[in-house]
């Protein structure tokens, strides 16, 4: 059996406050013909990186409308989370070669991973390309799913042809195929298959509730940070695509103007990414003797909560990321009404909306004349954080992601008999 992700729990009803009654009614009106209906989300990692914050919520809040939720995590050895990491990188168009002792590792791993699924599923979500294998390899004597969805988390929309071709193939035997973006689907899927559906992030989590900015400040001071003078902040794995060397090259820009400014870049080391630690070592290299510069991860005791507090007592958030399935931390940020300058790719742009609630930036001057311009005008600033903190809250929360969800799950029920799938088992009426 794979291995089992425990989950809190969590109420609907706590979001109440958030997302108003009339949300909650639609989403328990969207449940009630999914009731016991058994789910599963296959990924590759319990912690790190926005997938497992992701399912970290949806789960509970499945469970809570009352589907059979639950959370497995696939087995791999650092062989194969450098394979899945190259091909993270290939799928999103990175020039790599994808050789024979790659593909054979890939394809080991999965077959190894499927063998082990087990049990009798409605809906089994796998996520991202690590797992994608698990449909084709499982063993249809142990394991079984009624409806095989795909979730895509990563922006395919210029795939590497090397890595897309391979993986075309595994993603294309799935039932449905979810992307952040329409434009994200890769070459030669079946548009008819294709669900759109943007992350989320939760209000309610220890990294998004409301924070005192008194608490903050504690924390930022506890990791170095001098709370009377201005703070940069950008929050993110150690990765290429999230461009921390030119984010350092932004803040060099602005320090020339604004002389006090600090930088904290805070990222985790996922447990499926072991390219974080070379990447983590050249920004502490790049970042050199700047004492202004403060570099965390979890291995400091940067965990959820000093991460919220970190974006909470940040004067502007920075999210330069070159290529980004959607960027969790922006919604993050702009939820604590803070304003964003981020790379003008991918999910952001659902987000950051130009000039309303931070800017969209394509080259390190721009970031940097961007944030200057942001620190230099408190009432811009605040006025911008206000916007997006509406924008979150309205498009961008747990709840709106389940009801997604459900839409998708009830939808695909409504075509069974067409695509020959048997019905689901009703559980017996309740008392
Ligand atoms: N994250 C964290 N601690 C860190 C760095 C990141 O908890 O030190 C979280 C971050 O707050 C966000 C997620 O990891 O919730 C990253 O998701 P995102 O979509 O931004 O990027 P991904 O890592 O999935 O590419």
């Amino acid at each position: 059996m794979l291995d089992v992700v425990p989950v809190r729990s969590l109420q609907l009803m706590s979001y109440l406050p958030i997302i108003g009654e009339a949300e909650v009614e639609a989403l328990r009106a969207a449940a009630a013909p999914l009731r016991d209906a058994r789910v599963l989300h296959v990924n590759a990692t319990a912690f790190g990186g926005g997938v497992a914050e992701i399912l970290e919520t949806l789960v509970p809040l499945m469970a809570d409308v009352g589907l059979a939720a639950e959370w497995q995590v696939i087995r791999g050895s650092d062989e194969f989370f450098a394979v899945s990491k190259a091909s993270h990188n290939g799928l999103q168009g990175m020039a790599l070669s994808l050789d024979g002792p790659m593909r054979r590792t890939w394809r080991h791993y999965n077959e190894q991973n499927a063998h082990e699924l087990e049990g009798e599923y409605d809906f089994i979500i796998v996520h991202d390309p690590q797992p994608a294998g698990l449909l084709h390899y499982h063993d249809r004597s142990q394991a079984k799913g009624r409806f095989w969805i795909w979730r895509c988390h990563i922006d395919t929309s210029q795939p590497n042809p090397e890595y897309w071709d391979f993986y075309a193939p595994y993603i294309g035997e799935y039932d449905r195929m979810i992307f952040t973006m329409p434009h994200y689907a890769g070459p030669g899927i079946d548009a008819g298959r294709i669900a759109v559906i943007a992350p989320t992030i939760d209000p309610l989590s220890p990294k998004n509730r409301v924070i005192p900015p008194d608490d903050g400040r504690l924390v930022a001071e506890r990791f170095g940070i001098d709370s009377t003078r201005p703070l940069l902040t950008q929050v993110s794995r150690f990765d290429p695509w999230k461009d921390p060397i030119g984010v350092i090259d932004a803040y060099r820009q602005v320090k020339a103007e604004i002389p006090d400014v600090q930088l904290a870049l805070v990222g985790s080391m996922a447990s499926d990414d072991p390219e974080g630690w070379t990447y983590l070592d050249r920004t502490l290299r790049y970042a050199g003797l700047d004492g202004d510069i403060v570099v965390l991860h979890n291995f400091h005791g940067v965990g959820a909560y000093e991460v919220g507090c970190f974006q909470t007592v940040a004067d502007v958030v920075i999210q330069k990321s070159t290529r980004e399935g959607f960027g969790l931390v922006v919604s993050e940020a702009l939820w604590k009404g803070k304003p964003v300058v981020a790379g003008n790719v991918g999910g952001i742009t659902l987000q950051v909306i130009e000039g309303e609630t931070g800017y969209l930036v394509s080259s390190v001057e721009e970031c940097a004349s961007r944030t200057i311009e942001l620190l230099q005008n408190r009432d811009l600033a605040v006025a911008m954080g206000e916007a997006g903190k509406e924008h979150v809250r309205r498009n961008f929360l747990t709840p709106r992601l389940l009801s997604d969800y459900l839409n998708l799950f009830n939808g695909l029920e409504r075509v069974r008999e067409a695509t020959g799938v048997p019905p689901r088992q009703q559980p017996p009426p309740s008392a």
